[in-house]
């Protein structure tokens, strides 16, 4: 059995990346986990469907945003 080393949540994404790499997708799992307001009917429920693009489920509105979070602030 080989061994391996416990390397937390990120642990699924192999040795292939760094540990930089490993904080950084940390923190945008984070933002994902967060949940973003829609600029028109106010909800939060903001759902990306793409990188860059997020659309409203109660009012159907699309915002362009960065990859990771709306740019709606
Ligand atoms: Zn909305």
């Amino acid at each position: 059995m080989p061994r391996t080393k416990k390397v937390g949540a990120t642990g699924r994404y192999g040795a292939r990346y760094g540990k930089g790499v490993k904080k950084r997708i940390i923190a945008i799992e984070k933002k994902q986990k967060v949940k973003h307001k829609c600029p028109e009917c106010l909800k939060n429920g903001l759902k990306r469907i793409s990188p860059g693009i997020w659309t409203c489920p109660k009012c159907g509105l699309k915002v362009a945003g960065k990859a990771y979070e709306p740019g709606t602030k």
